[in-house]
């Protein structure tokens, strides 16, 4: 029995594709501090033309650009496996395939859109790129994309990461990239958020704050700034993983019928769903799932809203699902699934009946992640497993309903520089934090006053 589908080079997609091009509700526009949709002229300061025409496409199918796809080709196509290890030890009937992100040059999905995103901002004559990380996979990503194609690359890193997790930091500057606390004293946000509150961990919406200030005061105009997930061109860029796995399942002779990747920002979970969203809308029936933390549960319990992307407020509002941009998340180990917002587009699809979120809770990640690496040897990112959690649950919904079914899960990363978080797991310091009701209405205040969805989709209309 075969374990690992893998493609040719020549059978690397040579276009992105673009779910904006098909979502039945249509999708709603960014909208100024005027509440009106942002011209995208506007968005000049902060990113290059090229990439803010991707943003803004409603062109279905987008070509990838002959270097790009060099760059990509790097650890590209990647493995689609069979986990019939972790089929075994669950005794189920269900086949369960993922498709492996974790053997890019940084270990995760990210490296997909870093690549492209370094190659059109050094097209359009960019020098420099700023960004945020988190837990450092971001910053990681961008700085190996950046050495790549010639650009400088600063990185603002959450403060409580940039101390607990020094290793990522070393690989951004093992690639080149400068990596800086966030909040640093670099920009006037951050200097004024360490004047209000000295011991603050910091924040993702703080970092996105700095690294857009960065980006913009640079007067000589070379500088932008960069974003890893959220984005409608970021998905774009995913997009590639799911149209892989699409020629790798009908190598292994089989169809999804269910396809599940964790949500943060929702760019892997994109990256592997959207095509299969565009077989759901002509009529395939796909149970298709993102997965978030129970701490941060931006898309199970938070409603459709317009909201600024990061603290400072700095960015437009975006349609999605959000706790609202000063939303603090606890410091559970999947560092990338605490960002209070979601992707616009996955917040259209869910809008459009087309997904089905869940959230699960940290220590049964990690049990699953355990069970994982036990089985098929790859040790999960914290966030990936997430993921895993919720494929395990319908194969052993599979077991008691004694069905057959075909589950395909997105390995979005490997854990190996996330092994404290394992070490806490295994000697029983983690426990499950649950956001209650209270502490969401808490989060959303933040957002009162902020235009809705659905009067801005009627004004649009009118
Ligand atoms: C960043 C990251 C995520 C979360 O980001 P998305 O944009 O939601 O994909 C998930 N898994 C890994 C391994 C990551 O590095």
């Amino acid at each position: 029995m075969t374990i690992k589908y893998l493609l040719k080079e020549s059978d690397i997609p040579k276009q992105w594709y673009n779910v904006a091009a098909d979502l039945p509700g249509g999708v709603l526009p960014p909208l100024g501090p005027d509440g009106k949709p942002v011209n995208p002229q506007a968005l000049a300061p902060v990113f290059p033309m090229n990439l803010i025409e991707q943003e803004v496409s409603t062109q279905r199918w987008i070509d990838i650009p002959e270097e790009v796809l060099k760059l990509l080709l790097q650890w590209r196509p990647t493995p689609l496996h069979r986990a019939l290890n972790l089929e075994k030890a669950l005794g189920t009937p269900a086949k369960i395939y993922f498709k492996n992100e974790s053997v890019s040059p940084a270990g995760s999905h990210k490296p997909n859109t870093a690549v492209a995103q370094a190659w059109y901002n050094k097209q359009f004559g960019i020098q420099r790129l700023c960004t945020e990380t988190g837990a450092g996979q971001w910053g990681s990503a961008l700085s190996f994309a950046c050495a790549q194609v010639g650009l400088e690359c600063k990185v603002f890193m959450v403060r409580v990461s940039f101390d607990q997790k020094p290793y990522r930091k070393f690989m951004m500057e093992a690639w080149g990239g400068k990596c800086v606390p966030s909040p640093s004293t670099d920009t006037a946000f951050g200097r004024q958020v360490l004047a209000a509150t000295p011991d603050t961990p910091g924040s993702l919406g703080i970092a996105i704050s700095e690294a857009i200030e960065a980006a913009v005061s640079d007067l000589s105009g070379k500088t932008r700034y960069s974003l890893g997930s959220v984005l409608n061109h970021v998905m774009l860029h995913q997009t590639i993983i799911g149209q892989e796995a699409q020629k790798q399942m009908e190598m292994a002779g089989d169809s999804p019928d269910v396809v599940i990747g964790c949500a943060g920002g929702g760019s892997n979970f994109a990256g592997l769903a959207f095509p299969y969203v565009r077989e759901k809308i002509h009529g395939k029936k796909i149970d298709i799932i993102p997965v978030e933390p129970a701490s941060c549960p931006t898309l199970t319990k938070s409603p459709f809203s317009y909201d600024h992307g990061d603290t400072a407020k700095m960015t437009p509002l975006l349609a999605m699902h959000s706790l609202g941009h000063a939303f603090v998340p606890e410091a559970i180990h999947a560092g990338g699934l605490r960002y209070h917002g979601m992707s616009p587009l996955v917040s259209q699809a869910v809008m459009d009946g087309l997904l089905r979120p869940l959230s699960i809770a940290q220590l049964e990640c990690f049990e699953a992640a355990v069970l994982f690496a036990r089985t098929e040897g790859i040790i999960p990112a914290p966030e990936t497993s997430h993921a895993i959690a919720a494929a395990i649950r319908e194969a052993k919904k599979a077991k008691e309903e004694k069905k057959a079914k075909t589950i395909l899960f997105n390995f979005s990363g490997h854990g190996l520089l996330d092994l404290s978080g394992y070490n806490k797991f295994l000697s029983g310091q983690l426990v499950d934090h649950e956001l209650s009701d209270d502490d969401i209405a808490k989060s959303r205040k933040c957002m009162e006053g902020f235009p809705s969805p659905k009067d801005v989709a009627a004004r649009l209309k009118a």
